[in-house]
């Protein structure tokens, strides 16, 4: 059986070869398609749940520009209701990867073994999107400002509030006491 630390891609996919483009000169450029479909280890503390689209790489004179779009899908909990859900977002990419680094020119650099690490780009738009609210779908409910009960869970099921009680407290263990109290 495969360990733990198997479940997950490593970041090590996000790393893309492009010594080849550097010796070849400015205007050269290759369709390189991306498709992680599984979890991806980004950062120590970041994953995303799946990563698919095109980018093209193109030799410029200060290195390479890599343009595309990528779709990524990031496990989240949602800002209404708590529940964990996969929220998926479109990044456009527009960078330029300096060849030699040179910081004035790009906070990216192709690195000494002629590759470009996705890593710390995909690390800097994830965390923009998680400054911005996201919610499990359109019209999700959130919790009762009372009870604290998922009111999404209220309209699918019709139950009593009681038995929601119940049911809300098999997931969070703070509400054992409010059901406790109304028993
Ligand atoms: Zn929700």
């Amino acid at each position: 059986m495969a360990g733990v630390s198997s479940n997950y891609l490593k970041k090590r996919l996000l790393k893309l070869q492009v010594g080849f483009l550097l010796s070849e000169g400015p205007g050269n450029s290759k369709k390189v398609p991306m498709n992680l479909p599984r979890r991806i280890q980004v950062d120590n503390d970041l994953f995303l749940e799946s990563l698919a689209g095109n980018l093209v790489l193109t030799r410029t004179k200060e290195g390479i520009l890599m343009q595309g779009a990528l779709g990524l899908t990031q496990a989240r909990e949602c800002d209404r209701c708590l529940e964990a859900f996969n929220h998926t977002f479109d990044l456009r990419i527009a960078e330029l990867f300096a060849s030699p680094p040179d910081a004035n020119i790009s906070a990216f650099a192709v690195d000494s073994n002629g590759e470009i690490d996705l890593a710390p780009l995909l690390r800097e738009e994830a965390l923009i999107e998680e400054s911005y609210r996201s919610f499990c779908r359109a019209d999700c409910r959130g919790l009762s400002a009372e009870t604290g009960v998922n009111l999404n869970y209220e309209r699918e099921t019709g139950a009593d509030p009681l038995m929601q009680i119940e049911g809300a407290a098999a997931i969070d263990p703070r509400l054992a006491v409010l059901k406790q109290l109304l028993e």
